[in-house]
Formats: structure tokens, sequence, C-alpha cells
């Protein structure tokens, strides 16, 4: 399987249902390079990965558990939505899980936007809640060496417009 970047991001309100989520998938997470704003990325490092100890005869208190590893940017409000959406737009991230809270409008609520719309953008794997999230991480495409995510033409063809005086 290709190692992918994914990156991760909670609203306070669903950084528990984020937390559950990700120890729920916390070994296949743990395959990839993981990013977080920085609250979400605090909380999602606490998560112990169980492991098998390699000497099964033995207990190794140093083998039992591993911390998920989550690269943390800065806080969404101070503009870790932004630095996401700027590794979406380098082609620097696969997959974007991404709990907002619906029932609010945020502070950063126009940073939260321009990330949905980058993510949609640059098509990328994007989810907002659980159920999308657990069909994207079980998706047999995953493991398809032939299916590559097609970076949409219109991209290219803005990039090369000319500009109309
Ligand atoms: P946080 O940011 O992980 O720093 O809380 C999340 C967000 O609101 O984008």
């Amino acid at each position: 399987m290709k190692k992918l970047n994914i990156a991760l991001v909670a609203h306070d309100a669903r950084k528990q249902e984020l937390v559950e989520w990700c120890t729920h998938n916390a070994e296949w997470l743990n395959k990839h390079k993981l990013y977080g704003t920085g609250t979400t990325a605090k909380l999602l490092n606490q998560i112990m990965i169980p492991i098998t100890c390699t000497d099964p005869g033995q207990v190794c208190p140093d083998c039992l558990a591993l911390p998920l590893s989550v690269k943390p940017l800065l806080s969404g409000p101070l503009g870790g939505d932004q630095q996401i959406g700027a590794m979406i737009a380098q082609g620097e991230i696969d997959m974007l899980i991404f709990f907002c809270d619906n029932l609010i409008t945020q502070g950063h609520q126009q940073d939260v936007g321009a990330l949905s719309r980058l993510a949609s953008l640059y098509n990328i794997a994007f989810a907002t809640n659980r159920t999308t999230a657990d069909l994207i991480v079980t998706s047999p495409l995953l493991v398809d060496n032939s299916y590559t995510r097609v970076i949409p033409p219109v991209i290219e063809r803005y990039r090369n417009r000319f500009a109309v005086s």
C-alpha cells in the first residue's frame, strides 16, 4: 500500500469523535504520514497503538504500545487550516479527515471554507464525517496500485491561462 499523507482536523465539539475514530483506526493510520492542526494533533498523539511483541514468550512493557505520531501544525484558528490548504495545493496531502462542527459558526469560518474548497478542487479524499471516513479507509482502491488520483485538468488549464486585457 502506498504511504499516504493524511491531514486530521476536528473542531472542539467533534474532537472526541475524531479521537475515537483514530483510536479505532490507529494501526492503519500508523502506516501513513499524519499531520494535524495544533490542538487536534496534541490529542491524537496521546492515542496508544497496541503492538505485538516480537518475542511472544516475553512480557516486554516497552513493546506493549506505541503512540500515534501526528505532526502538529498551527492551531486551526491561528492558521493551521490554511497551512493544510497550502499543502494540498502543493500536492503534499492525499487525504483530509475534517470533522467540522456544523452547528456553530467558527471565528475562522472563512479558513474552514477555504480548506474545504481546496480539498474539493484538488480531488483529494475528503471526509467531514465518520461514515465517509470509514468508507474511505476501507476502500479497495487504497491497495490498488493501478489507481491514481486524477488532478482535474481544469487546474492545468487555469495555471496556463493567459490574462485578458
Ligand atoms: P485545532 O484546530 O486542532 O487547533 O483545535 C481545529 C480547527 O478549528 O481547525
